[in-house]
């Protein structure tokens, strides 16, 4: 296991979990002590089954753990350095923390366009509007041809590519997206990932991916961190995680549809023990 910390100074992290826990409810944890840092510019994925809590760690980076009852209850959320626990949600979208949830979200009566123009800061002028939208648009030519269609219309990859325009015209520092590939046919999910990948690299965007398609992740990452029970159980480089056993075994075996066999995984276990 590498020591990302020992890699890269606190100036050079965007963002860092130090060992939070999560409560839902007042009484049930569903994060147990989880610390993970993602270094300036870097893709970091964070992989696990389902009800691993990978969902509850991206809602305590953007603060939206409350209207479900949720809180950090213990350690802290760094963002570029500040402590970020007390915040509202919005406040962090303005610091640079966009969080595309889970299920492509976008207004479905609203054109990709408009879509687009709803997700602007308040403050952004009509000609910075139109530049980001340009943007957005080159790096998504699909979403340019689908422009004026009812986003309700556009297939599931398309309003997972809408989605991430949205998160994009906030012009965000930390884009974090949960389950992108959801849903979404193989070669659909390389285009989406090879683009945020370009995005990453041209923009120099930071980016935390929550996936359950470790295959697809571990493509386009420098790191990963494995979450288990609400729990890191492993973190490492992507080549070092994709030469790992137990993570073939385990989370790449079944093609794009990793996790087959998580009941077995869990037996074993082999690096807990
Ligand atoms: P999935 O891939 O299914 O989205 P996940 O890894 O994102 O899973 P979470 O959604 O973060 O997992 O869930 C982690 C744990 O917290 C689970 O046990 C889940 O049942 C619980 N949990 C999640 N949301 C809530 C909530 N609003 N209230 C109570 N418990 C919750």
């Amino acid at each position: 296991m590498t020591d990302q910390k020992n890699a890269a100074g606190p100036d050079d992290i965007i963002l860092s979990l130090n060992s939070i826990e999560v409560v839902y409810d007042f009484v049930s944890l569903a994060i147990k002590g989880v610390s993970l840092e993602v270094p300036k510019g870097q893709m970091v994925a964070l992989l696990g089954a389902n009800g691993a809590g990978k969902s509850t760690t991206l809602k305590a980076v953007s603060g939206l753990l409350k209207p479900e009852r949720g809180r950090v209850s213990r350690g802290e959320v760094m963002f570029a350095g500040r402590q970020i626990d007390n915040l509202l949600p919005q406040e962090r979208v303005e610091l640079g923390i966009c969080h595309v949830l889970e299920g492509r979200r976008v207004f479905e009566h609203l054109t990709p366009d408009e879509n687009l123009e709803a997700a602007a800061p308040p403050a952004m002028s009509r000609q910075a509007v139109a530049r980001e939208k340009d943007r957005i648009y080159g790096y998504f030519p699909r979403l340019f041809q689908r422009r004026t269609s009812q986003a309700g219309y556009l297939s599931g990859g398309e309003q997972q590519m809408l989605a991430i325009g949205r998160a994009l015209m906030t012009q965000p520092r930390l884009l974090m997206l949960d389950e992108p590939s959801l849903g979404l046919a193989p070669f659909l999910v390389a285009e989406i990932f090879g683009i945020v990948q370009r995005i990453n690299r041209e923009q120099g965007l930071s980016v935390l991916i929550v996936e359950q398609n470790a295959l697809a992740a571990l493509e386009i990452v420098s790191h990963g961190y494995l979450i288990e029970n609400g729990r890191i159980v492993m973190h490492d480089s992507a080549e070092a995680l994709k030469n790992n056993s137990d993570i073939q075994e385990f989370y790449l075996g079944g093609g794009e549809t990793s996790f087959h066999d998580v009941k077995h995984y869990r037996r074993r276990k082999r690096w807990l023990t």
